[in-house]
C-alpha cells in the first residue's frame, strides 16, 4: 500500500476508535487532509486512495495545485483553511467548497460582494481565537457574538459554523474546543437559520482525538497523513 493511503487508514482507524469510546458516529466527522507545502503528486495519492477533502493554507499554492497536471479537473472538495486576506478573497471565491478562516466582518463583506458578482453562494466558517493568544488569528468570542448579525445578513454567503486552532497544551486544547462548541450553540440561538450552523472545524494531528470528544465535525490533519513539514 502507498504511504499516504496507509496513513489515511491509520487516521480513519483512530477516528473510529475515538468515536466508539465517545458514542459518536464516525460519519459525522469529515477528515480534511491538509497538503500545504506538499506536492500535488501526494494529493493525487490521497485522491486515488478515495480521499476527496483536501485543505490548503496559502492561496497561490491552492491555485497552483488546482491547476496542476496531476489534479486539474478532479472532483476534489477543496477547503481553504489558512488566514484569508481581503485582497485574496476574489481568487478563491467559486474555487473552494468551504473557507474555514474568516476572521473579520470586512473579509465577510468582501466575500459577499465577490460571490454576488460571480453569482455563486460561498460557504464559510468564522475563525475564533479561543486561546486568547495574541499570535493567533480569529475573532474573540465576544466580538463573534456581537458581530454575528452582520455575518447572518450578508447576501450570497452562508455561515456554516466555527473554526479554531487550539493551544499545544492538551488540557487547554480541550477547554478551547469546548468553548467553540458552546459558542456555536449560542450562535444558533440568535441565528435566523440555525440549521445552517452545523460545523465545528477543530482538531489537528496532535489533538484531533480530543476535538472529536468535544464535538468536532471536521478535523484538519496534515502531518499524520503527509508527514512533517519544513514550514
Ligand atoms: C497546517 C494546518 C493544519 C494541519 O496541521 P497538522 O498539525 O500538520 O495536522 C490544520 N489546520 C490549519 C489551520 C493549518 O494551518
Amino acid at each position: 500500500m502507498e504511504a499516504i493511503a496507509h496513513n489515511l487508514q491509520l487516521v480513519h482507524d483512530q477516528i473510529r476508535s475515538v468515536c466508539k469510546k465517545t458514542g459518536r458516529n464516525p460519519s459525522g466527522i469529515r477528515l480534511i487532509a491538509v497538503s500545504k507545502t506538499k506536492p500535488a503528486k501526494l494529493v493525487k495519492e490521497a485522491y486515488e486512495a478515495g480521499h476527496l477533502d483536501i485543505g490548503e493554507s496559502y492561496v497561490q499554492e491552492l491555485l497552483a495545485k488546482q491547476d496542476s497536471e496531476e489534479l486539474s479537473g478532479l472532483p476534489i472538495h477543496w477547503h481553504f483553511i489558512g488566514h484569508l486576506q481581503s485582497n485574496k478573497v476574489k481568487d478563491v471565491v467559486g474555487r473552494v467548497s468551504l473557507i474555514h478562516g474568516i476572521d473579520k466582518t470586512g473579509t465577510a463583506r468582501e466575500l459577499s460582494k465577490r460571490a454576488l458578482a460571480k453569482n455563486v453562494t460561498a460557504d464559510y466558517l468564522v475563525e475564533v481565537n479561543t486561546s486568547g493568544e495574541s499570535s493567533k488569528f480569529g475573532l474573540s468570542p465576544d466580538a463573534l457574538l456581537s458581530e454575528a448579525p452582520l455575518f447572518f445578513e450578508l447576501p450570497n454567503i452562508r455561515l456554516r459554523g466555527l473554526m479554531t486552532i487550539a493551544s499545544p497544551d492538551r488540557q487547554k486544547a480541550r477547554m478551547e474546543f469546548r468553548m467553540l462548541s458552546e459558542l456555536l450553540d449560542k450562535l444558533k440561538n440568535i441565528s435566523p437559520d440555525p440549521s445552517l450552523l452545523c460545523e465545528l472545524s477543530m482538531g489537528m494531528s496532535q489533538d484531533y482525538d480530543i476535538a472529536i470528544e468535544e464535538g468536532a465535525t471536521m478535523i484538519r490533519i496534515g502531518t499524520a497523513i503527509f508527514g512533517s513539514r519544513q514550514r
